[in-house]
């Protein structure tokens, strides 16, 4: 089976029955009636095709991503293997993130390609019982320092606001993390190459962040808002691309509902600037690594490429340089630069 550990699995070595198990309630049950003691618990619900945006899909399977091991861990599962979170049928396990409940004993935890994934519960509907050996290698090591990287613009009028265009430069650690989150990188720094290259002088300080470790548990975007609070800065919009290098669909916005209110009518008024980009703008999350700005009252938002084929590569060795289409990307780029000079031009 084409496997990969997830991300912070202990490593470890075990043969056993596999048991499937496709929702929470199944589990308990099997769980409460002794059946999972000594077993390998195999998640199978996939993502949810019927969904239109495959981010809900998304949302809708990946915990059993993220705590799928302990939740069968405290029924005496000896390992888990979970479903790959795409709805492509191929043959790449793709990994993520994972916590343990500390009450329960730490148990290996792998994804499994959507083909093996198929095929596993057909032979478990057709033979009736299934065993499988499972030798993951993975450890986590100490942590080391590292940094965001940071770039800027000065403001000729206001330089203690920013507005913000932001990625994430780490990955995982198969493919290479082209649209997760090459693009969002190259796309930020692109955004203040534009602005520069047109010798424009922005009133707010216009500052690209690559955040540092966005995938294992946030640092850069936190140590970033520490910072920011630190010096007193007000980070008057913060966009981040984090959905992959795809065709503009357009942005979704949250942020405090008297700024927020103020500025959405005023997007329409923008709209003209976005026709030819065909671009919707929704309230809505924005991105992870802006979260912790949460609580400084900016507006929050999110770059919103078409959603389609951002599963098919995410977290997984087929998530390299050439699954990236150059148009496209500039496209995007080009949609977050229009947005951060309309920000800049006229404030919130
Ligand atoms: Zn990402």
């Amino acid at each position: 089976m084409a496997a990969l550990a997830l991300g912070g699995s202990i490593g470890g070595k075990v043969q056993a029955e596999v048991v499937e198990v496709d929702t929470w309630e199944q589990l308990d049950q099997l769980g409460e009636a002794g059946k999972l003691k000594g077993k390998i618990a195999f998640y199978n619900r996939p993502m949810d095709a019927t969904k239109i945006r495959t981010f809900e899909a998304y949302g809708g399977c990946v915990d059993q991503r993220v705590g799928g091991a302990s939740r069968a861990s405290k029924y005496g599962a000896v390992a888990v293997l979970v479903r790959s979170m795409t709805l492509r049928l191929d043959d790449f396990p793709h990994t993520g993130t994972m916590h343990y409940d500390s009450a329960y004993s730490l148990i290996p935890a792998a994804a499994i390609s959507t083909i093996a994934a198929e095929a596993l519960s057909q032979i478990l509907r057709e033979e009736g019982s299934a065993k499988v050996s499972i030798q993951l290698n993975c450890k986590t090591l100490p942590d080391v320092l590292s940094y965001n990287v940071i770039g800027e613009i000065r403001g000729r009028e206001k330089p203690n606001d920013i507005i913000l265009v932001g990625g994430h430069l780490d990955s995982w650690d198969v493919g290479h993390g082209a649209h997760d989150d090459g693009a969002g990188v190259v796309q930020s720094m692109d955004v203040l190459r534009l602005l520069k290259t047109l010798g424009y002088r922005p009133r707010h300080t216009i500052r690209c962040v690559l955040f540092m470790n966005e995938e294992n548990g946030l640092r850069g975007g936190k140590a970033y808002a520490k910072e920011a609070e630190r010096k007193g800065e007000f980070p008057l919009a913060s966009i981040e691309s984090d959905a992959g290098g795809f065709t503009p669909r357009g942005f979704s916005f949250e942020g405090d509902e008297a700024v927020f209110g103020k500025f959405f009518e005023k997007l329409t008024t923008f709209e003209s600037h976005f026709t030819p980009y065909d671009l919707k703008f929704r309230k809505g999350g924005s991105g992870a690594d802006i979260s912790p700005l949460r609580g400084m009252k900016g507006l929050l938002s999110g770059y919103s490429p078409d959603s389609q084929r951002y599963f098919d590569y995410h977290h997984a060795e087929s998530d390299t340089f050439d699954k990236v289409n150059k148009r496209e990307l500039e496209l995007g780029t080009a949609s977050m630069a229009a947005l951060v000079y309309l920000i800049d031009k006229y404030g919130l």
